[in-house]
């Protein structure tokens, strides 16, 4: 599959996206194995300006309507809604956050897994609805596992060029379909190629999810080589960062390999692997 095709008019998506202003706080608790979690703030981050996080277009699959006057069943997020992601966790400590968008893949995905399980370190998974669905038993694996699972649209579209409507239709079913296969709902969202709107914003907030980007981008999904990958993530590596990789959407082996390696030297530097959790 190719995976590297720009959006047209992807530059001005972001622009009209980074200049959306400035959000409020909401309290997140970091993940500590080691301990109980100590509440804190998660201030919005920095402004610098995410990049792209693609994925293959899927093709066969025809988004049906939500049925109209459907209970909700997702408590809201904290009010008040934000106008930008997190992109950093500076209340996690010494700790970093990695994540994985687009699948999950059988390809790739159990390799993650694997490796994040021989660390004995928990990651989060930004899934599409539609590899979820396709792969439940890699859903069950990933949750199972005790990694926090994100909503990342159903069909991985640029939501700004959705109606309301399709935007809570791409997302909504995915919350949905992660809920029937795991038992919850996703608490975190993450809008396909860091692209963001109002609407995703507030409908992301309706379905109890807060915005999460990052602040490392790997980009990976340019198979840059995996020493590459690794360099990139050893350089941005501080307290609070959360990094970007992907495990599905195109040849993710340099992705499975690097993490073989990053992780285990980001350990030796002393940083915990860990997931936010809200509450
Ligand atoms: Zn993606």
């Amino acid at each position: 599959m190719k995976n590297d095709q720009r959006l047209p008019g992807r530059r001005m998506l972001l622009r009209l996206a980074a200049g959306l202003g400035t959000a409020g706080a909401v309290r997140v608790i970091a993940a500590d194995p080691a301990g109980a979690p100590s509440p804190t703030s998660a201030p919005v981050a920095g402004a610098a300006g995410p990049r792209s996080a693609p994925r293959a277009r899927p093709s066969a699959y025809r988004l049906r309507p939500m049925t109209a006057g459907a209970p909700p069943r997702f408590r809201p997020a904290a009010p008040p809604v934000r106008t930008r992601p997190f992109e950093k966790l500076p209340e996690i400590g010494h700790a970093m956050v990695l994540t994985f968008d687009d699948g999950p893949d059988p390809l790739y995905t159990p390799h993650i897994l694997a490796t994040l399980r021989e660390h004995d370190v928990r990651a989060m998974f930004f899934l599409c609805g539609e590899m979820a669905h396709d792969h439940q038993d890699l859903v069950r694996a990933i949750a199972a596992d005790g990694h926090t699972i994100g909503n990342h649209t159903w069909t991985h579209p640029l939501v700004t060029e959705l109606s309301r409507a399709g935007i809570r239709d791409e997302i909504g079913r995915t919350s949905e379909v992660i809920e029937k296969i795991t038992g919850g709902a996703p608490l975190w969202f993450r809008a396909p190629y860091a692209v963001w709107n109002r609407n995703s914003f507030e409908i992301g907030a309706e379905l109890g999810m807060e915005p999460m980007a990052w602040t490392v981008d790997t980009l990976d999904w340019t198979e840059p080589g995996v020493g590459t990958i690794v360099r990139r993530v050893r350089e941005g590596a501080a307290p609070g960062v959360v990094v970007l990789s992907h495990d599905a959407g195109g040849n993710r082996s340099q992705s499975v390999t690097a993490l073989r390696r990053y992780l285990p030297e980001l350990l030796a530097d002393g940083y915990r692997i860990t997931v936010p959790q809200r509450r």
